[in-house]
C-alpha cells in the first residue's frame, strides 16, 4: 500500500517548497533561513542578520565588509574608484543596519518610497509622487 505524502511534511512532497520572504532584503528564504528577532513579531533572514551584525562591527571601526545586495568585496570597490574613496551607504530599518553600495543603495532607495518618499532626503532624490 502507498501512503500519499502527508501535507504536513513538506519534506515527503516533492515540488511543494515553502518561502518565507524577509522584509529587510525582501529575498525569499526557506522558513529555517528566517528567525524571530525580538518580541515584536519581526522576522529577519540569516543573511541579513549576518550583515546587520558586519555593520554594527563596522560602526565599531571594523573596515567595511562590502555590498551586502550585490556582494561586491570592499577591496573590489577600492580598485574601481578612481579617487580611493568609496561610499558605503547605511540603510537601518527597525533598527536592523544593511550595508549598500552606491548602486545598491540607489535601487534600494527607489524601492523604498515608502520609507524615503516624505522625508527631504526623499525630496532631494526626487521620490516623491513616485508612489
Ligand atoms: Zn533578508
Ligand atoms: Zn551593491
Amino acid at each position: 500500500m502507498i501512503k500519499p505524502p502527508s501535507p504536513a511534511n513538506p519534506s515527503g512532497s516533492p515540488g511543494f517548497v515553502l518561502r518565507e520572504k524577509c522584509p529587510y532584503c525582501s529575498k525569499w528564504r526557506h522558513p529555517r533561513e528566517v528567525m524571530k528577532l525580538g518580541t515584536g513579531g519581526v522576522r529577519i533572514c540569516w543573511h541579513c542578520w549576518e550583515w546587520h551584525r558586519k555593520a554594527m562591527a563596522m560602526l565599531a571601526g571594523a573596515p567595511p565588509p562590502g555590498c551586502q545586495e550585490c556582494g561586491v568585496t570592499f577591496a573590489a570597490l577600492m580598485e574601481r574608484a578612481p579617487d580611493g574613496n568609496v561610499g558605503m551607504y547605511l540603510h537601518s530599518k527597525d533598527g536592523v543596519y544593511q550595508i549598500l553600495c552606491r548602486n545598491c543603495s540607489g535601487q534600494y532607495v527607489r524601492k523604498r518610497v515608502d520609507l524615503y518618499g516624505n522625508t527631504l532626503f526623499g525630496e532631494r532624490n526626487k521620490l516623491k509622487g513616485t508612489k
